[in-house]
């Protein structure tokens, strides 16, 4: 039984089994750079792949719990890994996201995020404002944002969850 995969390609052989899989951890992932000529993104970390990995396995990752993405250069995270419910913990620290990802609210037993060393800007924190009910701890560091002000638009949207650096 497979519970925890690494790479892309373990995620392929896992294919019978991926309802056991309770962890995806793709940090720093080569399999994720860009093969695509028509994509400005080419040859490095990029969304489309991961969008298309994702999309397959999504339906079947039912028992899936933590997401690691960290350190991927990713500028956005594709639409389909927000329809994953079981998940409890997502990373996604050392990318280069502008914004909280928005999907991020429909996660429905979220515990812990981690948004460290991305690009953040107060004025691209909006998603803080309709974070799960069930999240606990969020890390924002090492973005440009100051900590106190993610702080405030975060308690402004009424999350109990503890905002760390
Ligand atoms: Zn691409």
């Amino acid at each position: 039984m497979i519970r925890c995969v690494r790479s892309i390609r373990l995620l392929a052989q896992a294919s019978t089994q991926l309802e056991a899989v309770e962890t995806l951890d793709l940090r720093a992932c080569e399999a994720l750079q860009c093969r695509s000529m028509m994509c400005s993104k080419f040859g490095s970390a990029c969304v489309c792949k991961l969008s298309r990995v994702v999309e397959q396995c999504a339906p079947r990752l039912t028992a899936l719990r933590t997401l690691v993405l960290a350190d991927n250069e990713l500028t956005m995270v594709p639409d389909s890994l927000w329809g994953i419910a079981s998940l409890e913990a997502v990373d996604l620290s050392g990318n280069i996201l502008e914004r909280v990802p928005g999907g991020v609210a429909s996660l429905a037993n979220l515990r812990s995020l981690n948004l460290r060393a991305n690009r953040i800007c107060t004025a691209d924190a909006a998603g803080l404002e309709s974070l799960p009910p069930t999240l606990r701890t969020l890390r924002v560091g090492g973005n440009p944002a100051a900590l106190k002000e993610l702080q405030a638009r975060c308690a402004e949207g009424g999350s109990s969850a503890a905002v760390i650096n």
